[in-house]
């Protein structure tokens, strides 16, 4: 795996810091760390932004003057997606799927829309449930008939182009690991449109590397999301040049702390958020790392992790909390 070989626009703070979690890991029993992909650096951060690294490299080697994607209202992806076309000078047009079916004003206008509003992309909404895939043709077809020449970017950003950011976090990762004489036992992350876990069972596949990588599903069924990790997981090794090495065994999701469904909070996300903000003074979202956090507090508490030393995969999205005021701030 030689990533230079491919293209790639820099503008992420690299490496993202490792650092222990000691108030919340006593708590929960174990030797708890966190990788802070929150801390990628564009317009607030999160794990979008090593992604588009490799999308816009892409994007600006095939002379593309517009990106093109699609996401739920609040998404993080969105929101970075549009910072990186114009830290580039490329317009932006996105879609945004009305997919927790929420009205309210914080949900529709404050958190990552307010920020997407203020960086100036097209925004256009649909209903929940829209082919999401047809949108991006047509709203690449409708940019291409105005002489534009449109990128379209996946939901998630999630390709084996944009999963290359995560083979590269990988890496980084296992470097500073080493260089710190740390032995990890776990690397948990959420997992959504599955770009994130499959560029990290790629890395760590391509590098020999066996740590256990564990994703906490945010939105399908776990049969739906483990297939989805290995498809693109399958595909991303093989561009990287080690086809053949990803294991079926190494993918592994847990999707039973979903709750109502993608974007819904319940107790249990409210709780993880409160615990992480009041133990550590860490932000975590109400949508991804909030959920996974909550399934990590709940099987740590099962003692599924004892004895060992687990790192967390902070993904970003703490801008999203003020998209869910109205839900929060009477839990609090
Ligand atoms: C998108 C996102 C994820 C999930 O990453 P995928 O690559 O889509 O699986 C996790 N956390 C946050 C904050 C996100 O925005």
């Amino acid at each position: 795996m030689h990533l230079a070989r491919f293209p790639r626009a820099r503008f992420a703070h690299l490496p993202t810091p490792l650092e222990p979690l000691p108030r919340l890991g006593a708590e929960l029993g174990i030797d708890l760390w966190v990788k802070r992909d929150d801390c990628t650096g564009l317009a607030g951060g999160g794990n979008k932004t090593r992604k588009l690294e490799f999308l816009l490299g892409e994007a600006l080697a095939q002379g593309a003057d517009t990106l093109v994607t699609q996401g739920a209202v609040q998404s993080n992806h969105v929101r970075q997606t549009i910072a990186a076309g114009a830290r580039f000078g490329l317009k932006t047009e996105v879609i945004l799927e009305e997919r927790t079916g929420s009205k309210a004003s914080d949900y529709m206008g404050n958190g990552n829309v307010l920020l997407d509003k203020l960086m100036g992309a097209a925004i256009r909404y649909v209903p929940g449930g829209t082919d999401m895939v047809a949108e991006l043709e047509a709203t690449a077809d409708s940019v291409r008939q105005r002489g534009g020449k449109p990128y379209i970017i996946p939901g998630g950003g999630s390709n084996t182009v944009g999963a290359l950011g995560y083979v590269d976090c990988a890496r980084e990762f296992v470097v500073q690991a080493d260089q710190m004489d740390l032995k990890f036992d776990r690397f948990v992350t959420a997992t959504g449109s599955a770009g994130t876990h499959a560029g990290l069972v790629a890395g760590f596949a391509a590098l020999s590397v066996d740590i256990p990588i564990l994703g906490f599903g945010v939105r399908a069924p776990k049969p739906k999301q483990e297939e989805n990790v290995y498809n693109l997981a399958v595909a991303t090794a093989e561009t990287i040049g080690a086809a053949g090495k990803v294991k079926r065994e190494a993918v592994v999701a847990d999707c039973d702390y979903v709750g109502e469904g993608y974007g819904l909070v319940d107790q249990g996300v409210i709780d993880a958020l409160t615990l992480a903000a009041r133990t550590e003074g860490l932000l975590f979202d109400p949508v991804y790392s909030g959920k996974a956090l909550k399934g990590l507090i709940d099987q740590a508490k099962k003692g599924a992790f004892k004895g060992e030393r687990v790192v967390f995969l902070h993904t970003g999205g703490a801008q999203g909390l003020f998209g869910y005021q109205s839900i929060l701030e009477p839990a609090l």
